[in-house]
């Protein structure tokens, strides 16, 4: 099969295997060459690690820590006429190349929100791992079936408060800036959204690891969350989606809490906004990525998924004291809230239009990372070649 990238508004709906397999070696080499990290821990259970920032804390965690790591997933799987999804092409490349440096990896690829698939984890914990020592929580979905009641709760991006909220985007299929108008929350729209990315299903996976006896003591947790500044706050961080990160501090607080005896060590981590799938889907954000991208790579101080997840575990994670904000958060996003660099970035966002995005904004940068995403448009990979879609994890 030829595949070509077919871009449907902000998603990408193939995947290339070829493509994919050389974003994820060359994050492998990148954490390679950084060098091996002091302290890491040697069983990792990543929840969300086939894409963005849970795929960069495995290859973190293997690759410059030498953990065992067991990664959860929710990813398609390719037929002979369909490819399957990024994530899925993702993870065998990296259980290919953790197999060749001979490290113990294994997936499951399934609904994280379900009792079954924390049954089947555990399972798999104690059958090969022991007990867990780092659990990164990585998730970005647009649903949730609750495991007890069946019902389905659908996250939302709106904003919060009583008029329609008018602000510039930036359409990555049309190629044009233009202004939206978005309408504000309800309260339903607000539970909902807290209920699929809030911290209550990051605390019902420590509850059944932590019952199941498989977390060590002292073990480490985190949570990912993004903060940002006032160009961003009106539709995530003081938006639906950033109430529902709001929990993610309750849960993290309730966390250090109760699991206490074990010296369990809750987190939120504040990461820089990247290109990613979930990042693609929301509002306004491709237009600050591309201004943030262009101000950040003039400065010399941009940083990809792996540079930022590769910076946390050397740095913070496993620092015996680490530094945290007023809220117990680990900080990876100082370089992009600085006052300096928002101050750039604002005094570019007014005058951006269809016509000056790619002169002001990094279009290139932006839209490459995109279609990397979906392991397209890299250099070495002969995309008018025949390539069989169908690979299997080893
Ligand atoms: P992503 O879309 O690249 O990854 C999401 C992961 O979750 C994938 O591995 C996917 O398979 C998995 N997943 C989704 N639903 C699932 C389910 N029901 N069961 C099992 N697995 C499921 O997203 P990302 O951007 O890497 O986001 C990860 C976290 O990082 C999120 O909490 C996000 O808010 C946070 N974050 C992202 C950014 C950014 O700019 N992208 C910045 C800061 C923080």
């Amino acid at each position: 099969m030829v595949i070509q990238p077919k871009i449907r508004g902000f998603i990408c709906t193939n995947a290339h295997p070829v493509g994919c397999k050389a974003g994820v070696n060359e994050q492998i080499e990148y954490v390679k060459q950084q060098g091996i990290i002091k302290n890491a821990p040697k069983n990792v259970l990543i929840i969300g690690c086939s894409t963005g920032y849970g795929l960069a804390s495995r290859i973190t965690s293997a690759f410059a820590g030498g953990a065992k790591t067991l990664g959860i997933c929710f990813e398609k799987e390719p037929t002979d006429r369909r490819t399957g999804t990024a994530g899925w092409y993702n993870t065998a490349a990296f259980h290919q190349a953790a197999k060749a440096d001979n490290l113990y990896c294994k997936t499951i690829n399934g609904d994280a929100f379900s009792n079954e698939i924390k049954q089947q984890t555990i399972n798999t914990i104690q059958q090969d791992m022991g007990k867990i020592d780092l659990i990164i929580y990585s998730l970005a979905s647009p649903r949730r079936v609750d495991p007890e009641t069946g019902d389905v709760y659908t996250s939302s991006l709106k904003p919060i408060g009583d008029s329609n909220y008018i602000t510039k985007t930036f359409d990555t299929n049309k190629n044009i800036v233009h202004e939206i108008e978005l309408e504000p929350a309800s309260q339903s729209d607000i539970d909902n959204t807290v209920k699929v990315m809030g911290g209550e299903d990051w605390e019902l996976w420590i509850k059944a690891l932590s019952n199941a006896g498989v977390l060590a003591d002292n073990c480490k947790t985190t949570a990912y969350t993004y903060i940002g500044k006032e160009l961003t706050w009106p539709i995530y961080g003081h938006a639906t989606i950033g109430k529902a990160k709001e929990d993610l501090d309750r849960a993290s607080t309730a966390l250090n809490q109760n699991y206490s005896e074990l010296n369990l060590k809750a987190y939120v981590t504040s990461l820089k906004a990247v290109v990613t799938q979930a990042s693609s889907a929301i509002p306004v954000m491709p237009l600050y990525i591309s201004l943030m991208y262009q101000v950040m790579k003039d400065e010399g101080c941009h940083e990809g998924v792996i540079e930022q997840i590769y910076g946390l575990f050397n740095r913070l994670l496993f620092a015996d004291n680490p530094p945290t904000d007023e809220v117990n958060r680990l900080r990876m996003d100082t370089v992009e809230t600085n006052d300096e660099i928002q101050a750039k970035i604002k005094a570019i966002w007014p005058q951006v239009t269809t016509e000056n995005f790619q002169d002001l904004g990094d279009y290139q940068g932006y839209h490459q990372d995109f279609l990397k995403l979906f392991g397209f448009g890299i250099d070495s990979v002969n995309y008018d070649a025949d390539v069989d879609p169908v690979v299997e994890w080893v």
